[in-house]
Formats: structure tokens, C-alpha cells, sequence
């Protein structure tokens, strides 16, 4: 199962109807069984969200600016000629999933969360190249512990030739295809004993774009947090999140602006972040040969700072800026 914990009972399924979005139902049957000549088989007309649940010291169970998911999931559909989901049902959909399955919700004090995917598929036969005629809204969910193993734990990167999606292309958006185009350069780095890699903008090959399915951020060495501009980036809610709390929290200088891999020594500290690596601290990136270490090889004050506050804001200790959390009742 890898990254879940367990399996969940409820999942949520909705269907369109000519091109329409219909409600749709609580279900536990964990298949799908659509037709061999569906979209999503062939084409990837696939399109994936990932957002986390969280148990307060209180006992309230919380989502972490779900309003940003449900814009980037549509702004993904347009990407891929598929109906946009109305907000109701997006809503509908993950609040009734949370629900059902309440009591798979980790404990507090655990640092893990409850992780949400919902999905859509392009389904139905469709040979030829073509947005599909139908579509499924899905939401599963399992609990989940940290992404990258080890918890707070400073990681090993290396910059790979390969690219994860393309300037111009679907970088910026959760389809599924970009995914499966990281496995094998994730692969490669595995087998030489790295966490992951880093993609470089797919144009000139020099700019830091991403750390895997993650977002890339450093440090410099006066103190500025620093996050990648680029049109191959998927824009990360948690970094959008991190700028916010590095310039109004933490009263830090903030930009986005291009990261030259041979510069890459401006920073005295780097991580990752997303959803699902939170907020990872970088202990190394290697490039061409070359070994560049962050926060002296472990995690630096700057990004235990900022990783702090994250969680602290994820799991209620913190008071959240004004529209960050939504409680489920
Ligand atoms: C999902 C994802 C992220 C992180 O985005 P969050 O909104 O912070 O979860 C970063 N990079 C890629 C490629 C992703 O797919």
C-alpha cells in the first residue's frame, strides 16, 4: 500500500450526463469497472488532488484551504476538456468522505493526518483521440503517516536530464501523465541511494523547477526565502502557504524568482514541500558530480521554523491566517 496506512470503508462517486455533473453517492465498493475503450486507459484523460484531514488536540476534525484544491481541480479540467466540477459537489463529495470514514482519522499528537484523493477519469468507449463523452468524480481517503521516510529528517537529492512535464505542457496542472513520466528517473535516483530528484525547467536545463511531486524552496544566506518561478512548476498550496507565513509569521524577506543550479550554494538551508512531503528539509542536492549541503546536513532553524508553524497551523495549535482551515462538522 505503500504510503497508506490502511484502507478506508467510504469512497464517493459522481457521474456526468451529457456533459452535465450529477450528485452522486457514498459507495464501499473499492472497484471501478468502466469500459476497456475508456479515455483514461489510452489517452490519460486523469486527473488527480491531494488535500489531508487533521484531528485538533480538541478532537475537531480540520482541512487546510480545501478552496485552493477545488480551483487548481478545475483549472486541471479545462487543461484536459473535461466539465468542471460545480463547488457543492467537490465539497459534498470530500466533507462526506471525511465523515464516513471518522473514525480512520489519526489521533492527534501522532503527526499523521487523514489524506483525501479525489480524482477524475475520462470513461467510456473512445478510440479515437477525443475528449471522452463521459466522466468520474471520485474522492477515496486513507490515514496516512510522512511521505519521505523518517519524519523530520534531512534528505539527498539528485538533479536528473529528464523531465517531468514540459514548458509548455502540463506541468502545472495534476494529470496523471506527468506522473508516470517520473517514475523511471525516480527510479534511477533510488537505485544510487537518493530520496529523489530534482527536475530543472525542461527548457535551458539550468533553473531548479521541482523536487519530484514536490515544491522546491531555500534559504539564503541573509535570510530570504526563495521559491522557484517557472511554467513547468505544479503551483503547491503548501508553498503558496509557506511565502505567506516566512513574510507575515516570520517576518522574512520572500521571492520567486529563478534558482540557477549552479548557484545553488545561495542557499544555507532547502526543502520540499506539499501536501504529502509537508515540508521536507533538503540535506544535499548533487548535480553533474557536485555535492551542495543544506542546513550543515540536517535540518536548519530557518526550515524547523517554518515546519513548525505549518504543522501547527495543520493540527490547530497554531491560529491559522484568516480562511485557512474548515472544520468539519
Ligand atoms: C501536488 C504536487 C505538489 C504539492 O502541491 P500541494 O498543493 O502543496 O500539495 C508539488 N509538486 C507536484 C508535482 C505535485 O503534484
Amino acid at each position: 500500500m505503500g504510503y497508506a496506512l490502511k484502507e478506508t470503508e467510504f469512497r464517493y462517486r459522481a457521474y456526468t450526463e451529457k456533459g452535465e455533473w450529477q450528485k452522486g453517492s457514498l459507495t464501499t465498493n473499492k472497484n471501478i469497472s468502466i469500459h476497456e475503450g475508456s479515455n483514461v486507459f489510452h489517452y490519460g484523460q486523469a486527473l488527480f488532488e491531494g488535500l489531508k484531514a487533521y484531528k485538533t488536540k480538541t478532537g475537531k476534525t480540520q482541512l487546510f484551504r480545501p478552496d485552493l484544491n477545488f480551483i487548481r481541480i478545475n483549472e486541471g479540467l479545462r487543461r484536459l476538456v473535461a466539465p468542471e466540477l460545480p463547488e457543492d459537489l467537490f465539497f459534498e463529495a470530500i466533507i462526506e468522505v471525511v465523515k464516513a470514514n471518522q473514525d480512520d482519522i489519526p489521533e492527534y499528537g501522532k503527526g499523521q493526518s487523514l489524506y483525501i484523493r479525489p480524482f477524475v477519469i475520462g470513461q467510456g468507449m473512445n478510440l479515437g483521440v477525443k475528449p471522452s463523452d463521459e466522466y468520474l468524480f471520485s474522492v477515496f481517503c486513507a490515514p496516512v503517516g510522512t511521505y519521505f521516510a523518517g519524519g523530520l529528517q534531512a534528505l539527498e537529492f539528485v538533479t536528473t536530464d529528464y523531465d517531468r512535464a514540459s514548458a509548455n505542457g502540463t506541468g502545472q496542472v495534476k494529470v496523471a501523465g506527468n506522473y508516470a513520466a517520473s517514475l523511471y528517473p525516480r527510479s534511477l535516483a533510488k537505485k544510487e541511494g537518493y530520496a529523489g530528484v530534482i527536475y530543472l525547467d525542461p527548457l535551458t536545463h539550468s533553473k531548479i523547477d521541482e523536487v519530484g511531486a514536490a515544491n522546491f524552496f531555500g534559504i539564503t544566506h541573509d535570510n530570504v526565502l526563495v521559491t522557484p518561478r517557472s511554467s513547468s512548476i505544479l503551483p503547491s498550496i503548501t508553498k503558496k502557504s509557506i511565502l505567506y507565513i516566512a513574510e507575515h509569521m516570520l517576518g522574512m524577506k520572500v521571492e520567486e524568482r529563478p534558482c540557477f543550479i549552479d548557484n545553488v550554494d545561495e542557499f544555507k538551508e532547502a526543502g520540499a514541500c506539499g501536501t504529502a512531503a509537508i515540508i521536507t528539509p533538503i540535506k544535499s542536492i548533487t548535480h553533474k558530480g557536485k555535492v551542495t549541503q543544506f542546513g550543515e546536513g540536517n535540518v536548519g532553524p530557518t526550515v524547523k521554523k517554518l515546519y513548525d508553524t505549518l504543522v501547527g497551523i495543520y493540527y490547530g495549535d497554531i491560529e491559522a491566517p484568516e480562511g485557512w482551515i474548515q472544520e468539519i462538522k
